[in-house]
């Protein structure tokens, strides 16, 4: 088949019915599945046969919709998640154990600088954070022995700082380890990181993708690029004899999907983090409409952003897309077509006059949310990055009085006639 336009794999990506089959996606809302013999699922347990037996390591619906997200991403394999974090979680400790070390931009969301920086340091991983504006020698000089990936996101959530993809790819590349990319805001529409060298793709499809506010879920893409069993020293999980599946080598048995086959047989069996094939099949209905909202939360952030910009209420305002923006040359570069839907911004009098500012608005709702159909604003500060100190906030690219709109599908007009209303009570 020739390669379909993103618009396209959007709609009908991963799935087609045959003869007299269901047009929609079918929900498979089923536990387990029946075999014939013993032997039967015997293969299945010992991964020498690919199929459905238990919904906590694999689905049809998922499958199906993991296809979509990886044909969007242009990857190898993907599979679905419960949540982003346990996306971000799967995606990192597959390849690195205890005693190992990751490089970490240091404008990541929240939830994940917490995952990273606490809870899987308990777990004897340790992370360096880097500025993604350092240079080219701090990077290299963050990388150890032990170094089993680099990490950072395309646009990052909520300080909306725009990754040099290539420049964290090469030097990923050079000591040997993969890049791991979190797309969630830009989506496969804005950017596909692995035309940019990024190896392996995570995903909150909380987000965009399923845009309506409607489930929470995740997904990991493979690009299949990067060469395992060229650095086994590095990545014996993937390159050594796996005991609980009788001695599978992953990298060697699975070839281009060794990846994603680890991280469903490893970590989705013991840890469990399944979505449900019902949230799934929701996922679905966001993604057929992907690219056209995309343009449209786009083009409202933009209008808002240049509505913000020259406000005299307005201290600053960040937004990638925007000419002048500090990241505007990067999103030019890695982001040709848009950025996202949310804008960031600076109301003059800091913290104080962010929570009064907040309270008057009426069609932008206070959410812990973002990226979905209904306009909503948060102050990260006092929720999301509560748990961080003043020094770790400045790090992560929140300042304190920092608003994050998140700009929906409504009017741009009704839009800015809220901000400027609340802005001027
Ligand atoms: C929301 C978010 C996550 C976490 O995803 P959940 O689905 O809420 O678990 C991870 N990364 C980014 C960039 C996010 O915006």
């Amino acid at each position: 088949m020739a390669k379909r336009k993103i618009e396209t794999v959007c709609v009908q990506g991963g799935y087609t019915p045959g003869n007299g089959e269901p047009r929609q996606v079918p929900i498979y809302q089923s536990t387990t599945f029946k075999y014939d013999t013993s032997e039967d699922m015997g293969k299945l347990f010992d991964l020498e046969a690919s199929g459905y037996f238990y919904s906590r390591l694999q689905n049809p619906t998922c499958d199906t919709v993991a296809q979509k997200i990886c044909e969007l991403e242009g990857g190898v394999a993907a599979m679905l998640t419960s949540s982003g974090q346990a996306a971000n979680f799967y995606a990192t400790f597959n390849i690195a154990n205890a005693g190992d070390h990751i490089i970490s931009s240091s404008t990541i969301y929240g939830g994940t600088f917490n995952l990273f920086a606490v809870t899987m340091k308990k777990m004897g991983i340790d992370f360096t954070f880097l500025s993604p504006d350092c240079s080219t020698e701090e990077l290299e000089a963050a990388f150890r022995p032990n170094t089993k990936a680099v990490f950072g996101e395309t646009i990052a959530n909520p300080a909306l700082t725009v990754l040099d993809i290539e420049k964290f790819a090469d030097a990923a590349h050079k000591h040997g380890v993969p890049l791991i990319i979190d797309n969630t805001f830009a989506t496969p529409v804005n950017c596909r990181p692995f035309e940019f060298g990024a190896d392996i793709v995570t995903h909150s499809t909380t987000k965009y993708m399923d845009g309506h506010g409607a489930q929470v879920g995740g997904c990991i893409v493979d690009s299949g690029n990067f060469d395992w069993l060229a650095h086994a020293e590095k990545f014996p999980g993937m390159c050594t004899p796996d005991d609980s599946y009788h001695g599978i080598i992953y990298a060697e048995k699975f070839g281009k999907a060794g990846y994603i086959t680890k991280a469903t047989a490893q970590l989705m069996r013991d840890f469990g983090s399944t979505p449900s094939p019902q949230s799934a099949f929701i996922l679905n209905l966001g993604l057929e409409s992907l690219h056209v909202r995309m343009a449209r939360h786009c083009e409202n952030g933009l209008a808002v952003a240049k509505f913000l910009k020259d406000h005299p209420m307005v201290d600053w305002v960040s937004y990638p897309s925007l000419e002048g923006d500090k990241y505007y040359d990067l999103a030019e570069k890695y982001l040709p077509n848009g950025s996202c839907g949310v804008v960031s911004f600076g109301v003059k009098g800091g913290r104080k006059a962010a929570e009064a500012f907040m309270k008057k608005l009426g069609v932008f709702a206070i959410e812990t949310h973002v990226a979905d159909a209904r306009s909503c604003c948060l102050h990260p500060a006092s929720a999301t990055h509560r748990q961080m100190n003043d020094d770790e906030l400045m790090a992560a690219g929140v300042r304190p009085e920092l608003v994050r709109l998140s700009c929906g599908l409504e009017s741009a007009d009704d839009l800015i006639a809220d901000l400027k209303n609340a802005l001027e009570a």
